[in-house]
């Protein structure tokens, strides 16, 4: 039922989704800014459009300039990937009014799950667990929103309604600051994400991010993939994931995939996606739901030996999942480092060419990546080039193989993270398992 795709992204999603479809005997559409020519995928696709100028706004999220591109190449779907438009509930609306198929879930879903008000309060009315909050938005009433943080307890965090990319969050620790700092996120709320929705919630001091992957068909059927431990972070900022979590027990992955799934199927999701919970004193507390594909969908490929964007086009043909939950074996231990083109003491962008490309490889050795000997990063998009990605029985047997891959890797012209990566890998308390949100940016001394 769908024979060609539009690839509505760049980079390495661009890539992962034309290497399914190419698998699955779909063609694909490469839509490119003029700064991409040179992108892997872009040269590898069937049909190429140049959609507009380097700047994301008038390429990658210029919603005419896509639709047009799946008109004039008579293609049947579109597929976001992440970032860009992918959780963007008026694209999938357009897209669906246009003709096309979105792969993803529909606009109503990514709306409610958008607004995070609205999310929490449908995972609530779905049994999901939820950081004790204020259940709903604030009010002007200062005396009311002294009241209600008192009765969570103090530290707090005040967050934007429509909030994302960790932007819109404020922390309180104590009752002299909330007044102010309710005032100054709903300011900034209302610039930045153009609703002045705040909320309020309990502040967890030392939890683990968490996330359980789900996949949902259009026939009522859903199912998770176990977790992914994404607690190494940088700035609100994923650096290096694994799956599965350490210390998580057969019996609680499967009390809280069940919970995920059967939300799923209650608020009518479809396609891939991941439930987010910072994880603390052995609870789960659900922060937010990803409508799309996320950056470390791999880890949870490796161990359960699937292909999620395969599994995403299919539902989104309107199959039934290929896979039933008892289908789910989790086999192994996956480690995903992400490789960008930035300083590593500064962490600023480093955009430039690759001079000199050599890709890792070897037994459970999985490289996703654009980039090539001769490559020129564009200082125009997300810093992103490489995820390395390793296999091993054990979880010891994956560090080892990370450790072997990163020094492997050689990526010459550009600065890159590759020290940084390999100084956590080799870390004490990374390498015993379960460090918390915190760890990395406490052992950087930031
Ligand atoms: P965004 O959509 O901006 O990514 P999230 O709600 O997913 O926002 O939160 C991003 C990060 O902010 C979390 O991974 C965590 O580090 C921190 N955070 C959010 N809510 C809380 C909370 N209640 N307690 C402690 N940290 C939190």
């Amino acid at each position: 039922m769908i024979d060609k795709i539009v690839i509505a992204n760049r980079g390495e999603i661009a890539l992962r989704v034309l290497r399914a479809c190419q698998e699955l005997g779909i063609k694909t559409v490469a839509v490119h800014s003029d700064v991409d020519r040179d992108l892997k995928h872009v040269l590898l696709a069937d049909e190429t459009v140049c959609i507009g100028p380097a700047s994301s706004l008038e390429s990658y999220l210029n919603e005419p300039a896509l639709i047009s591109a799946a008109e004039i190449t008579d293609a049947t779907a579109i597929h976001p990937g992440y970032g860009f438009l992918s959780e963007n509930a008026d694209f999938a609306e357009r897209v669906e009014r246009s003709g096309f198929i979105f792969i993803g879930p529909t606009a109503d879903t990514i709306r409610l799950m958008g607004d995070k008000v609205s999310a929490i309060k449908a995972m609530k009315e779905a049994g999901v667990p939820c950081v004790p909050g204020s259940d709903g938005p604030l009010g002007d009433d200062d005396a009311t929103n002294l009241r209600l943080a008192q009765q969570i307890g103090y530290p707090i965090i005040i967050k934007a309604s429509g909030g994302g990319g960790g932007r819109g969050m404020r922390e309180v620790h104590s009752e002299a600051h909330l007044l102010n700092a309710i005032a100054l996120t709903r300011s900034e709320s209302k610039t930045l994400f153009k609703n002045d929705m705040i909320y309020m919630e309990k502040f967890l001091e030392d939890p683990r991010h968490i996330e359980f992957q789900v996949l949902a068909d259009q026939h009522g059927n859903a199912i998770h993939l176990g977790e992914r431990d994404c607690s190494m972070q940088r700035r609100h900022q994923k650096v290096l994931e694994e799956a599965p979590a350490p210390g998580i027990t057969p019996e609680l992955r499967e009390r809280m995939g069940k919970i995920c799934a059967d939300a799923c199927v209650r608020i009518g999701y479809r396609g891939a996606g991941t439930f987010e919970f910072l994880y603390q004193d052995g609870e789960f507390y659900f922060i937010e739901m990803n409508t799309r594909i996320q950056v470390e969908h791999p880890v949870t490929e490796q161990i359960t030996d699937t292909d999620l964007v395969a599994e995403q086009i299919r539902i989104a043909a309107g199959e039934p999942l290929s896979i039933k939950q008892e289908d789910v074996v989790i086999n192994g231990h996956a480690i995903e480092c992400r490789i960008n083109a930035e300083d590593a003491k500064t962490f600023m962008p480093s955009p430039g060419t690759i001079t000199h490309y050599h890709a890792p490889g070897g037994a459970g050795i999985r490289v996703d990546s654009h980039i090539y000997s001769g490559y020129r990063v564009p200082p125009n998009y997300d810093s992103l080039i490489a995820k390395l990605i390793v296999y091993g029985k054990t979880r010891e047997s994956a560090i080892a193989r990370m450790k072997t891959a990163l020094n492997e890797i050689g990526i010459e012209g550009i600065k890159t993270n590759v020290a940084l990566q390999q100084d956590i890998i080799g870390d004490a308390n990374f390498q015993s398992g379960g460090t918390n949100i915190h760890y990395l940016e406490k052992k950087l001394g930031l």
